[in-house]
């Protein structure tokens, strides 16, 4: 629940995601309130409230129809005939004909008694000791709140791609794909009741420089759209009704990030080498072709992670190989002669695609993803893989599969590479012939048999988000056990140290391309560990640029020593910060 920090505010904390402070009215979506008035109507009103019902009794059954081709033909008929019961609440005569009596009889208007009648029966629904009878109760009041929308004129869809005003989002849950159609201009920020600093829709928006909160329990039921509220990503909070002395004290927050931006802006284009010279390559991760244009402007030497998904959920259909060709060729070429790793198909998990019938998983995240999905459907793969070759002939191409979990996949996958270079030769399609391919490590059986993945690739690329989740069974989309998914647990400081290991005896380049990379109190802990490359959204590379060159390898050395022979992810974690605090004081200003 929420406190006052001053007088006359509420705060909310949550999960600081994306940093960034901004102030303005928030939009509460998916919370549609009711106020339900009692108005008397004239006898000669009382036939039209009746077909105002009717009317919208229609509508409402047209949109359940929809919903259920949408959901049967993304997910399967089991799924969409969900959807039944609701449309036999809009059937049930006796339901209505109470509705209708109520209307003609009391002469009240028909959301007045729609919601009288239908809540008076969903109670008595509820109340039985029966779960078949109490889902009905959640089908009753599914429905009655689509028909109450539809008799008050509301509308559950807003269009993130075109809001009327700029404002802060509040929404339960957000999607990746929501997050990724936002338009920039009008949305501030945003703050979910779910999700963590790993999910999909926090990483976007980092890369989008949209400040963001999640973890918020139950905000969203208590806010109100158009109220005024300052949202600290720095910090995880949301303030309602900001006093003069909190803006006063942000006012103060957001000089000092004026001047840290400052200090950015002059190491911008310098390279990423501590104080004793040793070099190491920075590189930004990116969700589209459009971000090559952030990447130059970040000072990152190219791209470690192109996470290629996005071009597949951004649109309603699957992108042709010449659509997937001309991103991956734009990216390259704009970049060139810098390296762009792009990372082959990763669906699944909390990334899905609406126009692909996917069926519904107990636990994505353990299931139908990444390499495992481009496995089995080969003509995605087929087309995917294609033009990622193809736009080798436009640049410094290497490429990656996601998720390798055993030897066989990577050998699978590789020869299928083969086949298609096969293929693409005797059409004479241009392609590099030595393009580089690489493996992410994010599953501990990878790390496990390293040495033999080593032998069949040109880089190894930590993908920390999915190896903290699967080292420590911590579902990283989880705020509730948010507190658990530690990068700084010893088990995941020792699986990157035994991957980096593998790497040198196998001669072959380690960088790490999750969120860890991007977080300047770990770039010490990751370079004492000895990785060569760090990989992190845009916004962030310059901060890490900062503390490389702030940096002594003795000192890094020290750091990961003590953390591999430390039992308590606490102490590793306490030692990170000491070491990065000590080392670039003004990159935590911003921090309470
Ligand atoms: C990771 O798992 O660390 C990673 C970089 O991939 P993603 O976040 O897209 O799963
Ligand atoms: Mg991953």
């Amino acid at each position: 629940m929420a406190e006052p920090l001053h007088k006359g505010e509420q705060v909310f904390r949550g999960i600081p995601v994306s940093a960034g402070v901004c102030r303005g009215k928030i939009l509460v979506l998916g919370k549609t309130q009711h106020t339900i008035h009692r108005q008397p109507l004239l006898d000669s009103q009382v036939s039209e409230e009746v077909n105002r019902l009717e009317r919208a009794l229609v509508q409402t059954r047209h949109e359940i129809l929809e919903v259920q081709r949408k959901v049967s033909h993304a997910m399967g008929a089991k799924e969409g005939s969900i959807f039944d019961a609701h449309l036999l609440v809009l059937e049930d005569r006796t339901l209505i004909d109470e509705v209708v009596r109520v209307i003609t009889t009391e002469k009240v208007n028909a959301e007045y008694a729609f919601h009288q009648v239908a809540e008076r029966y969903a109670t008595t629904l509820a109340a039985i000791e029966d779960d078949y009878l109490r889902e009905r109760a959640a089908d009753m009041r599914d429905v009655t709140s689509r028909v109450l929308n539809n008799l008050l004129g509301h509308s559950e869809n807003i269009d993130l791609r075109h809001l009327p005003e700029p404002c802060i989002i509040i929404a339960h849950d957000l999607t990746p794909s929501n997050t990724a159609q936002m338009d920039r201009t009008k949305v501030l920020g945003f703050a979910t009741d779910i999700g963590s600093k790993t999910s999909h829709t926090a990483i976007m928006a980092r890369s989008m420089k949209i400040s963001a909160v999640v973890g918020l329990k139950d905000a969203s039921q208590h806010l109100q759209t158009g109220q005024y509220a300052l949202l600290d990503g720095f910090n995880g909070t949301i303030i309602i009704n900001p006093t003069d002395q909190t803006l006063f004290e942000y006012g103060q927050l957001i000089r000092k990030q004026v001047t840290l931006q400052e200090k950015l802006r002059d190491i911008l284009f310098k390279p990423a080498v501590t104080l004793d010279g040793h070099r190491i390559f920075l590189s930004a991760n990116i969700e589209q072709a459009g971000d090559a244009e952030a990447v130059k402007e970040s000072g990152a030497e190219g791209v470690g992670l192109f996470r290629t998904e996005y071009l597949f959920i951004n649109s309603d259909r699957l992108p042709t190989e010449e659509q997937q060709y001309e991103a991956y060729r734009q990216v390259a070429t704009a970049l060139k002669p810098h390296p762009v790793v792009i990372r082959t198909l990763d669906l699944g998990g909390d990334k899905f695609l609406s126009h692909l019938q996917v069926p519904t998983e107990m636990n994505p995240f353990l299931g139908w993803r990444a390499i495992r999905f481009c496995l089995q459907e080969r003509a995605i793969f087929r087309s995917h893989l294609r033009a990622i070759l193809r736009a080798s002939a436009d640049g410094n191409v290497k490429m990656m599969y996601p998720m390798i979990s055993g030897l066989d996949e990577l050998i699978q996958a590789n020869a299928l590479v083969d086949e298609y270079k096969a293929e693409l030769r005797k059409e004479g399609v241009p392609f590099d012939e030595n393009m580089e391919i690489g493996a992410m490590i994010e599953i501990p059986s990878a790390t496990l048999i390293a040495d033999s993945l080593a032998k069949r690739v040109k880089f190894f690329s930590i993908g920390t988000n999915d190896l903290i989740q699967y080292t420590l069974a911590v579902d990283r989309m989880n705020e509730k056990i948010a507190h658990l998914y530690e990068p700084t647990h010893p088990a995941i400081v020792r699986l990157i140290k035994a991957t980096v290991d593998a790497a040198r005896r196998n001669k072959i380049m380690i960088s790490v391309c999750g969120e860890m990379a991007g977080d300047p109190v770990l770039t010490p802990l990751l370079l004492g560990l000895g990785v060569d490359e760090l990989s992190a959204a845009p916004p962030l590379v310059p901060q890490i640029k900062f503390m490389v060159r702030r940096l002594k390898t003795s000192e890094t050395v020290d750091l990961a020593t003590f953390a591999l022979n430390c039992e308590s992810a606490t102490e590793i974690l306490a030692r990170c910060q000491d070491v990065a605090r000590r080392s670039a004081p003004s990159l935590f200003e911003s921090k309470a």
